[in-house]
């Protein structure tokens, strides 16, 4: 609002949601955020959706942590079901910062000499900057003495960073999401972006005006359909058997590009000789796709001058997550769509840090920028810079870690920002585990419902509260600002990692922010030629960057891959059932996901007065169909249960839902979504099933 007299100040940022990450401007009056404005931002051009708009009021809410709090005696770890989120000092007492992380740290410690640093382990977030994820990480590693730390990139697209480092050697997306704008034909397949990356699907719907052809590939149905010129609505679970089919059809038509397999790719002879069996025809009966339709969108995409593939969840949490990426990347290098203008292959990334946290080696397998921790010459670097040791091997994923717990194996915790109460599946069990750690330190914004089984919580700070970089789905490193003070006690991160590491024998010294970030450049040769003050100018710089001279390069792969030989390679993928199949007992397929104004586990956005009054309340989507058949009306109580778990949800109609399969948002405490959902694995991603499994629906049965 120009000349807007109700504002004292404004502070330019970027949007704490999702991996879009649009730049914009908070405007402040009183050191309270009355709203926001979006900026010429390199993702967003001005645009933001209703959550970057309207979801702040969350850092002000009454609700907030503002002074650290340690669990009062004689309160069980489990004795959760009394504690109320507004008034947590029924179950915890306040303390001051000395006393909490004292108490913080000397559990840790004391795990750590009686039964080794693997008995550790630390969730970091997606959600803080890239300078709090490295130094998270860093602490785990050189303080805990292991590398059991990961983040909910683990929930994400795990599988499908697992499949690109296979087969094109590096995990980050080829291109902008905005190259959709100079493609012929875009696909989006497992995706639903005008609900999850909103300010992406503008640039989409754009592509579309301008005359580019969109394929939809998903189970469910969307809104972005409207725009689409083919909409495939498969049967759950059946990517695999779709995308072979497509490749199926390209091959025998002879619509590859021979000389771009011939001269960038290996290991075609044997994809082609797979996808033999994969005729649409053979592959109707499991995907429920007409073969001439699926012809139709396989030579679309394959004789257009420039095809970019979009994908999201629905692609990689699946048990055969990584081979549903396999197919995506091999669809891409067969066609030669790929490294070229309008082309390429982009996995949406979720939080608006998953990128950065990922790169900065928030994941338990690598050091940063993806380097093996298990090569013992890149492992002997960074012992050398870091002057620490690092234990040799990689370290366990999320849901891995949850098991550990369960064995006795895993300890003690320290989770910043992340709320595996809420967000791991087959939730109960991962809430069991916290309940059995000897110790468990969590750094949060509110009492999560992860917080609520801790020993120590501590107070930290909201993103609009603090200085640092992200790194959006694009790959663009961005500055955000401070905008207004932290309320209370409550500490920045980087203050809380480093009195931590303090107390954990390590003699760390950074005084601001940018000494991290400068650190970071050291050890990652992907932004070496990003500095803090480049960014303060420009703010935002996309990567690989190698020098400060270089614009930074929006499209990779334009010459080779970054492999051992430059080639990209085709992996084959066979079919592979999900893990839970309905049957008698559970004859429903569900599948979870976000709402567009509920942010992940709802802990922000919940606590946002505009956006919770727009999705008060959980609600289960169903067909009316199914509706008619189980007579059920909209608003109707159901109960809902799975082999783990049931809840009790209201019915909303949903004609995008197939008749069979339900939708749960899994943003609702009162009704989590997980309690119901499958902790079964990818072997490759250790992503768990959570978009699959099978429930029972029945009317709610009234006393
Ligand atoms: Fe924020 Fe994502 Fe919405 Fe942009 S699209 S305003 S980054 S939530």
């Amino acid at each position: 609002v120009v000349g807007d007299t109700r504002i004292d100040r404004e502070v330019h940022s970027v949007c704490p949601f999702c991996g879009v990450g649009c730049q914009l401007t908070f405007k402040i009056r009183d050191d309270k955020i009355l709203y926001a404005e979006g900026r010429d931002g390199p993702a967003n051009e001005e645009r933001l959706c209703i959550k970057g708009r309207f979801g702040f009021d969350y850092i002000h809410n009454p609700e907030r942590l503002t002074t650290p709090l340690i669990r009062k005696e004689g309160i069980a770890k489990d004795d959760v079901a009394t504690l109320d989120p507004a008034n947590p000092l029924t179950h915890f007492r306040e303390a001051s910062w000395e006393e909490a992380l004292e108490l913080a740290a000397n559990g840790l410690i004391q795990v750590r000499e009686t039964k080794g640093g693997n008995a550790l382990a630390g969730f970091g977030s997606a959600k803080g900057s890239n300078e709090e994820a490295y130094l998270f990480q860093k602490l785990v590693r050189t303080g805990f003495g292991t590398n059991n730390v990961d983040h909910c990139t683990r929930l994400c697209h795990a599988s499908s960073v697992a499949a690109l480092l296979e087969t094109v050697g590096s995990g980050a997306v080829s291109a902008p999401f905005n190259e959709a704008e100079n493609a012929e034909v875009i696909m989006v397949i497992g995706s639903n972006p005008t609900i999850n990356h909103p300010v992406a699907a503008t640039f989409f719907k754009n592509a579309v005006k301008k005359g580019a052809k969109l394929i939809i590939i998903d189970p469910r149905g969307q809104s972005l359909s409207r725009h689409a010129t083919y909409m495939l609505q498969e049967k759950p679970g059946t990517d695999v058997a779709l995308l072979n089919s497509m490749m199926h059809v390209i091959v025998k038509e002879g619509l590859t590009d021979k000389d771009y397999i011939k001269n960038h790719t290996e290991n075609f002879a044997e994809l082609k000789a797979h996808l033999d069996g994969f005729s649409p025809e053979a592959m109707e009966k499991v995907t429920g796709i007409d073969p001439d339709l699926i012809r139709d969108v396989a030579r679309e995409f394959a004789t257009a001058k420039s095809s970019i593939i979009f994908w999201g969840m629905g692609i990689s949490q699946h048990v055969h997550g990584t081979d549903n990426s396999r197919c995506l990347i091999s669809l891409s290098l067969m066609t030669g769509q790929v490294g070229r203008p309008g082309t390429g292959l982009h996995p949406l990334r979720g939080q608006n840090n998953v990128q950065g946290a990922s790169d900065v080696a928030l994941i338990p397998m690598f050091l940063p920028d993806y380097q093996s921790v298990e090569d013992p010459v890149i492992r002997e670097r960074f012992e050398k810079f870091w002057n620490a040791d690092i234990d040799p091997n990689k370290g366990l994923t999320v849901v891995e870690i949850t098991e550990a717990v369960h064995k006795g194996t895993i300890n003690g915790m320290y989770i910043m920002g992340e709320n595996p109460a809420m967000s791991d599946p087959n939730v109960s069990h991962a809430r069991e585990a916290l309940s059995l750690l000897d110790h468990l330190v969590v750094q949060d914004l509110f009492l999560t419902e992860t917080a609520a089984y801790a020993d120590v919580v501590l107070p930290a700070s909201a993103w609009p509260e603090k200085d640092g970089t992200v790194t959006n789905t694009n790959r663009q490193v961005q500055m955000g600002r401070a905008a207004v003070p932290m309320p209370g006690d409550a500490r920045q991160d980087l203050w809380i990692i480093q009195e931590m590491a303090k107390r954990l024998g390590l003699d760390w010294n950074y005084g601001h922010v940018k000494e991290v970030f400068t650190e970071m450049t050291q050890v990652m040769g992907s932004i070496k030629g990003i500095s803090w003050d480049r960014l303060e100018n420009a703010d935002a710089v996309i990567y690989p960057c190698e020098s400060p001279e270089d614009p930074g390069q929006p499209l990779i792969f334009t010459e080779n891959f970054p492999t051992k030989n430059g080639l990209g390679k085709f992996v084959p993928a066979s079919l592979i059932s999900p893990d839970e199949t309905p049957d008698q007992d559970f004859p429903t397929v569900l599948t979870t996901g976000r709402l567009l104004e509920h942010w992940h586990t709802g802990s922000m956005t919940r606590r946002s007065e505009v956006l919770d009054a727009v999705e008060p309340e959980p609600i289960v989507h169903m067909a009316p169909g199914m509706m008619e058949n189980l007579e059920i009306l909209p608003g109707d109580l159901v109960t809902v249960s799975s082999r783990r778990g049931q809840l009790d949800i209201k019915v909303r109609a949903d004609g995008g839902v197939q008749n069979g399969m339900i939708f749960i948002p899994f943003c609702y405490a009162e009704a989590a979504a997980n309690l119901l959902t499958n902790d079964a694995l990818d072997p490759f991603g250790k992503i768990a099933e959570v978009k699959f499994c099978a429930v029972k629906v029945e009317k709610k049965k009234m006393p």
